[in-house]
C-alpha cells in the first residue's frame, strides 16, 4: 500500500515541522518523495527540497492512504482543514521530534505537533491537533482540549486546565492549580508573550503581563 505525507502550510510554521515530519518517516524507512508539502497558496513550487502541492494536487496524487499533519500556528485555520481532511478519509499524522520526553498515562489527540525539547510528564490529557513549540512543558495533571496553541519556551505547570483553541504566547508561564481545583484558561483565550498567569483565564479574554491581566484596547 502506498502512503503519501503532506506537512500542510507552507510557511514559518510548516518549515520548522518539515525536518521533523522527515526525520521519522526516515526512521520509519519511507521514500522522502512521499513527503511534500501542502498549501493552498503556494509561493513556489519546491522548498528546502519538498515539493509544494496544492491541495487538490495532494488529493490526485496517486496515494492509497494519505496522512497530513496540520502544521500552521491559527487554530480555527486548523480545525477547518481538519473538517475537511475527515470528509476526505485523510488521516491526521502526529509528529514528533525525537528528542521530546513523554512521561506515564499521557493521553495525546491525533495530529499533534511536539517540537525539539519539549517535555510532557505525568497523568495529562490533551486534545486534537495540539501544538507543543520548542522547549514547552505541560506538567502532571493537566488537561487541555482540542486545537490549542503553544508558542516556544511555554511552561504550563500541574493540575492546570486549557480549554479548545486557546493560544499561549512564547514564554509564557501559567501556575499550577490543585488537585480537584485547577486554574482554569478559558476556551478561545490568547496569552501574551511572557505573561504570568497566576488565576483562572476567563473565555475568549486576552491576557498580559505579570501577573497576568485582561489587555485593556484603545
Ligand atoms: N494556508 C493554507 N490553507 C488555509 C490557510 C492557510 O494552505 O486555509 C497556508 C497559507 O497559504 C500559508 C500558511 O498556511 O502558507 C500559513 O502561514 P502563516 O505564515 O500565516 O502562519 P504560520 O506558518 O506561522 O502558521
Amino acid at each position: 500500500m502506498s502512503s503519501l505525507y503532506g506537512v500542510y502550510g507552507a510557511s514559518g510554521c510548516g518549515r520548522g515541522i518539515m525536518p521533523l515530519a522527515r526525520k521519522q518517516l526516515q526512521q520509519g524507512g519511507i521514500s522522502l518523495d512521499r513527503l511534500v508539502f501542502v498549501d493552498d497558496r503556494p509561493e513556489a513550487s519546491l522548498i528546502n527540497g519538498h515539493r509544494v502541492l496544492s491541495y487538490a494536487e495532494f488529493m490526485q496524487e496517486d496515494a492509497d492512504v494519505r496522512h497530513v499533519v496540520l502544521a500552521i500556528a491559527d487554530s480555527a485555520v486548523r480545525e477547518k482543514l481538519a473538517a475537511r481532511c475527515a470528509l476526505d478519509g485523510v488521516k491526521p499524522w502526529t509528529v514528533r521530534a525525537e528528542n521530546i520526553v513523554l512521561m506515564d498515562g499521557v493521553v495525546l489527540g491525533e495530529g499533534a505537533v511536539l517540537s525539539p525539547f519539549v517535555a510532557i510528564t505525568s497523568n495529562i490529557r490533551i486534545g486534537r491537533h495540539f501544538h507543543a513549540n520548542l522547549f514547552s512543558y505541560v506538567e502532571h495533571d493537566c488537561v487541555i482540549g482540542d486545537f490549542v496553541t503553544f508558542a516556544p519556551g511555554v511552561k504550563c505547570n500541574g493540575n492546570v486546565l486549557i480549554e479548545e483553541h486557546v493560544y499561549v504566547g512564547a514564554g509564557a508561564v501559567i501556575k499550577q492549580g490543585r488537585p480537584g481545583k485547577p486554574l482554569v484558561i478559558g476556551r478561545s483565550s490568547v496569552i501574551g508573550m511572557g505573561a504570568v498567569v497566576i488565576c483562572d483565564v476567563p473565555p475568549g479574554t486576552t491576557v498580559v503581563g505579570n501577573p497576568a491581566k485582561p489587555l485593556l484596547r484603545g
